[in-house]
């Protein structure tokens, strides 16, 4: 039997944000796997092995070694709960543990051998399928809760040192970016990174972005799920659902996923909170068809056309046009935005309906195309049927998918921005066109969605 008592009792919640512990009641047949850099009276890793429903928790003073000669102290803490898993932050002064906590590696683990794991008398080998850590690994018990944490000979045997990674590998702030960030306000931190090369666009050219297209972008994120694409370290891209962004300016909203267990999905409760995800590195947005208060009741139909690799934009353009003589017909009153990628994207407000009622629509509009000009588009997601064509992508209209929030950046090579546009400009505007640096003649005149919400 497990229990988290001893977690509890070490802690003050009313002082602390950390998690309250409560033992999971799980059946997968994956174990959560996390490391936390900690930065408390000692600078160490905590190791966090899942299992029986709570974190098997080790201080780890130097942090593991990627070098099977390394033998690294390891030793055994109390049990956590697996929310701790999520936990990022600072822990105030006076407090246990009192510093600053930052996810380092997050991932899976199993045993190498037993399904059953005797952590008292061990030794316990063990893979790690993380971000940072890989491969097999060993936890040698050798005096009453001291173990040495040890990497097994593998192919992820390397000389790196893990000093070398120096931010969260969820929000990837750096230790002093947690620990210095206000909740109150927004303190923009390392203004100068380049987050893209193309144009040298910098974190403050963002955040002074999204500052200034926030009065027109809000509307669209109003009380709707976000997922956010981070780019941490100004390169690579990581698409995150959960965010873990403690704030009053964002809501949360548990829902429930096939696997029948809930999750914390966010949503902005004003710009203050579009801005504090800037700050956490967010920089582009995707919404769901539905607000989070009528979850099940979605008001956006959204139509995504994803050309062939290499078809002409002219034939890109005439699905549009298709699409949209078709939706004429059917009384639906359609808008155009540029994907800010490879083609364009048509929205359709309507009354609130069911999920199913929403695909159903989608999917007969789409059928209607496809029976029109079969030889132009397929509703085929499987790239070898799109040979030439068009592929109508109708499946962003299902619970759970989103798509990219009118006036959102794409993080593509340049900064291209989704924007809203007339149906008359079809032609004269590329998907890709509109970015960061030519967007202000656009945002002068008046706003071709004018009417979206009426
Ligand atoms: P393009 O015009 O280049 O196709 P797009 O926004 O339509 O641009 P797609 O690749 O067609 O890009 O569609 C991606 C959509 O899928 C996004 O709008 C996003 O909401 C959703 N999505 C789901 N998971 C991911 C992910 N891991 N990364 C990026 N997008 C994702
Ligand atoms: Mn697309």
């Amino acid at each position: 039997m497990t229990n988290l008592k001893k977690y509890n009792d070490k802690r003050n919640f009313t002082k602390t944000n950390e998690p309250k512990g409560k033992v999971s009641k799980t059946k997968k047949k994956t174990l959560k796997y996390v490391i936390q850099h900690h930065l408390a009276r000692k600078d160490h890793y905590d190791l966090r092995l899942e299992y029986n429903g709570v974190f098997v928790s080790f201080a780890v003073p130097k942090g593991p070694s990627f070098d099977p000669k390394d033998k690294r102290l390891a030793v055994k803490v109390e049990d956590h709960p697996l929310s701790y898993g999520n936990f990022e932050g600072t822990i105030p002064k006076g407090e246990y543990g009192a510093g600053t906590v930052m996810l380092f590696d997050t991932g899976t683990w199993r045993p190498i051998k037993d399904t059953k794991v005797n952590f008292k008398n061990g030794p316990i080998k063990f893979y790690i399928h993380g971000k940072r850590l890989q491969g097999a690994w060993a936890l040698v018990p050798f005096k009453d809760e001291k173990y040495l944490l040890i990497k097994e000979k593998d192919e992820f045997v390397n000389k790196n040192n893990i000093n070398k990674y120096k931010t969260s590998i969820k929000t990837g702030r750096t230790m002093k970016e947690i620990s210095d960030n206000a909740p109150e306000d927004i303190e923009l931190t390392s203004p100068d990174k380049i987050i893209f090369k193309n144009g040298k666009v910098t974190k403050k050219d963002i955040y002074d972005y999204y500052k200034k297209v926030s009065k027109y972008m809000m509307p669209y994120l109003d009380n709707r799920i976000i997922s956010t694409v981070r780019r941490p370290d100004g390169e690579d891209n990581f698409f995150m659902k959960h965010l873990n962004n403690e704030s009053k300016n964002l809501g949360i909203k548990k829902i429930r996923n096939k696997e029948d267990e809930n999750s914390d999905y966010y949503y902005f409760k004003n710009a203050t909170g579009l801005l504090e995800e800037v700050q956490m590195n967010s920089f582009e947005f995707h919404i769901w068809g539905a607000k989070q208060n009528k979850i099940n009741n979605p008001d956006i139909l959204v139509f995504d056309l994803d050309p062939d690799e290499g078809l002409s934009l002219a034939k890109v353009r005439r699905g549009v046009k298709d699409l949209k003589q078709i939706l004429d017909k059917l009384k639906l009153t359609s808008y155009l935005k540029t994907s800010g990628g490879k083609g364009y994207h048509i929205y359709v407000p309507i009354n609130s309906v069911s999920w199913k009622k929403l695909e159903k629509i989608a999917k007969d509009v789409a059928n209607i195309l496809l029976e029109t000009y079969p030889d132009r588009y397929t509703i085929n997601m499987r790239k070898e049927n799109r040979k030439g064509k068009i592929f109508i992508d109708y499946f962003r209209n299902k619970k759970g998918a989103t798509s990219v929030c009118p006036y959102s950046l794409r993080l593509k090579d340049k900064a291209t921005v989704s924007l809203p546009i007339k149906w008359s400009e079809l032609d004269k505007i590329k998907p890709d066109s509109i970015t960061i640096k030519n967007i202000d003649k656009y945002l002068k005149r008046k706003d071709p969605w004018a009417s979206f919400f009426n």
